[in-house]
């Protein structure tokens, strides 16, 4: 298993996209090498004129094997298409044409490669680039036909020629207009992805924040803490969990009315956030209420944070729809002992937040 891991690291190296290129590269070349091999039944048959088969053989092979190596060296990360489709399609159309001027009467063989050929370009080429290899390909294929049903009309009858050249003309046509389909389908498929992937993202933030405030919601916040808990359980750090409430806030709501103790709530909220370090998180637990987490904090330096946001809001009222608003809270600190559950480190700071309120609010309890 290993050695064959080994093996196919070797072949397609290692890097995620390069890989895909190479296993491309590496394709085409089996598909060359399986028509060189049609070619030479065909010839084995007598079908095929005596020709340069060997040269163009290995002239077909040797080139996309060329392709494969620039690949394989990372020589191809300097192209605007790393995967060289274009330069492997030209290519492979040149060799095509080149085995169509002397595959005499196993000629019409040639156009069967040639429809793999475009079709395979369809995937890895721009509509424009499908118009260029559509007119380089009949160019080249309309040139050879000619050369060859004059050098040799027994098996290219110019009659014969002609009609299989308005067969090329309408292949030529329908991949390129199969490709613009299928451009114009995966472009579908990119917006759908975004769009799903942005709305995603909006679900996503509608479950886990508070609507009002757009601070953490308390299902959400559960999981954080729970998820704390679990990370540093056999670990020495040190984490916090302080339980915040406002104190007479009916009293906003009372004297100014729901709708701005609601801006109440918002700008106290966004000021907190600015107050906060980045690692903790706030979030909205009910109500008039919060939970901070202070991970990887001891707690006296929780103490020390906690004590800042409480004396920043004491000494900044709030201003709401030119309302200036006073605003403090309590609230109970307390840090999580190893092998208690969440439940338990919330009750404590529950209980510590009643205290502070007992005592005459705008204050810290801690224990
Ligand atoms: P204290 O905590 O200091 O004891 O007094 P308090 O007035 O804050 O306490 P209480 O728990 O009695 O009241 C909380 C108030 O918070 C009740 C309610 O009017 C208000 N409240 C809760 N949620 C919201 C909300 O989403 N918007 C608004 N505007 N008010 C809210
Ligand atoms: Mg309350
Ligand atoms: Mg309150």
């Amino acid at each position: 298993m290993a050695s064959l891991r080994g093996f196919t690291d070797a072949l397609l190296t290692t890097d995620r996209r390069q890989r895909f290129r190479l296993a491309q590269a590496w394709l085409a070349s089996a598909m060359m090498c399986f028509c060189v091999l049609a070619l030479h039944i065909a010839n084995g048959f007598g079908l095929v004129d005596t020709g340069p088969i060997w040269w163009w053989s290995a002239a077909s092979v040797a080139g996309m094997l060329v392709v494969v190596s620039v690949i394989r060296g990372g020589a191809n990360k300097r192209f605007a298409d790393p995967a060289l489709t274009m330069q492997q399609m030209l290519y492979a159309i040149l060799c095509a044409a080149w085995a169509y001027s002397f595959a005499g009467q196993a000629h019409s063989l040639v156009g069967i490669i040639l429809a793999v050929i475009l079709m395979f370009g369809m995937f890895g080429l721009s509509s424009r680039q499908v118009i260029w290899v559509g007119f380089y390909t009949l160019g080249l294929f309309g040139f050879v036909m000619m050369l060859a049903s004059r050098r040799n009309p027994e098996h290219y009858p110019p009659g014969g020629e002609i009609v299989y050249f308005m067969m090329l003309c309408i292949m030529v046509i329908g991949v390129g207009l199969l490709t613009v389909r299928l451009h114009r389908m995966r472009d579908r498929l990119r917006r759908q992805k975004l769009e799903l992937e942005a709305a995603l993202a909006h679900i996503h933030r509608l479950a886990t924040h508070d609507d009002l405030t757009g601070l953490v919601n308390r299902r959400h916040m559960q999981e954080l803490l729970e998820n704390e808990r679990m990370r540093l359980e056999r670990s020495e750090q040190d984490w916090c969990v302080a339980l915040i409430d406002l104190d007479h806030f009916k009293s906003v709501n009372d004297a100014h009315g729901h709708a701005i103790g609601d801006e109440v709530l918002r700008a106290l909220s966004r000021h907190a956030h600015t107050l906060i370090r980045r690692t903790d998180v706030l979030a909205r637990w009910g109500g008039e209420e919060f939970v901070l987490l202070l991970p990887n904090t001891p707690l006296a330096q929780a103490v020390i944070s906690l004590e800042r946001l409480r004396e920043h809001f004491h000494g900044h009222p709030l201003v709401v729809q030119d309302i200036t608003l006073p605003v403090s809270f309590s609230a109970g600190l307390t840090e999580h002992l190893r092998g208690e559950s969440v439940a338990e480190t919330l009750e404590r700071a529950d209980k510590l937040c009643y205290q502070a309120k007992t005592l005459g609010r705008n204050r810290v309890e801690r224990g």
